[in-house]
């Protein structure tokens, strides 16, 4: 009798023939899940605002893979609509959205502008909602899909000068789990990464702040920054069929942070 657990093969982390969807793919954390995806054998559609694509087209074809790249303000509601009808025309499906492109704006609290909160929002948490409702119509229909969406230490933790960065990242983690639960049922799974500090544009301010970045850096148990490179695990394990029975989790990759 042959027993189930001989189901079980590393193929399961194989995302040969997969078709995957990186928005902000073209540069730091995005970049890296992109590729990642390529040496799992994905094939890709990068989103990219302003960023050029040469490398990040050489990156993923050096894995043999196809990369396709579309430019979108995802600030723009009309733009998630017509990323999933390309991508359909170019591919004819959808298996994996990683929802990758996000802001941050620091000022302090008491002077910070209703603009840059609204800008913040619109990107970090309504374009990933919207593009992720139009990706779960295709999924729904296949019965198959992932959705993985970035969240960030500050969907636990409160952070200082980035109001509605923390509120946006907060809100990734409770869509992730509202979308999950709603699409378990059609075999479409959404999670979330929760980075921690990536050493990236994002971070550059930091970074800079040598007083600031020693004080960060001794908080991290492992007592490094990560690398972009440090996320591309994850984002394979929760793209594949090895996570097949994980929903609405955010997976933290922090070096420990949250331990702490
Ligand atoms: P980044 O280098 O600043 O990347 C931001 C990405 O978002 C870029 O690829 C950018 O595309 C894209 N983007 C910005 N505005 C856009 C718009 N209006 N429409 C479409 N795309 C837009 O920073 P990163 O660190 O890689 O950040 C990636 C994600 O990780 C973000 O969601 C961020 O919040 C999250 N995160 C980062 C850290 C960290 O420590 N770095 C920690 C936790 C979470 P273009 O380059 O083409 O303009």
């Amino acid at each position: 009798m042959t027993s189930p657990l001989s189901n079980f093969s590393l193929d399961m982390f194989s995302l040969t023939g997969k078709v995957a969807i990186v928005t902000g793919g073209a540069t730091g954390l995005g970049q890296a899940y992109a590729v990642a995806l390529a040496k799992a054998g994905a094939d890709l559609f990068v989103v990219t605002h302003g960023t050029s694509w040469e490398e990040t087209r050489g990156l993923i074809e050096k894995e043999g893979c196809r990369a396709e790249f579309f430019q979108a303000d995802l600030a723009n509601r009309e733009a998630h609509k017509e990323i999933i009808a390309k991508c359909l025309e170019v591919y004819g499906k959808v298996d994996i959205l990683v929802n990758n492109a996000g802001t941050i704006r620091r000022a302090p609290l008491l002077e910070y502008k209703a603009e840059d909160w609204d800008a913040v929002m619109e990107l970090n948490l309504n374009s990933l909602y919207f593009l992720s409702q139009e990706a779960a119509k295709v999924m729904v229909e296949q019965k198959s899909g992932k959705i993985i969406n970035i969240a960030s230490m500050l969907s636990f933790q409160g952070g200082k000068f980035v109001p509605p960065y923390t509120a946006s990242k907060h809100a990734v983690a409770g869509v992730t789990k509202a979308f999950a639960n709603e699409l378990a049922q059609y075999g479409v799974q959404i999670n979330a990464i929760a980075p921690g500090y990536v050493e990236t544009a994002n971070t550059a301010p930091i970074l800079e702040d040598q007083e600031r970045k020693k004080e960060i850096t001794s908080r991290i148990p492992t007592g490094r920054w990560a690398t972009p490179a440090d996320l591309m695990g994850a984002v394979v394990f929760l793209a594949s069929p090895a996570s097949d029975y994980i929903n609405g989790h955010v997976l933290a990759v922090d070096g420990g942070w949250l331990a702490r």
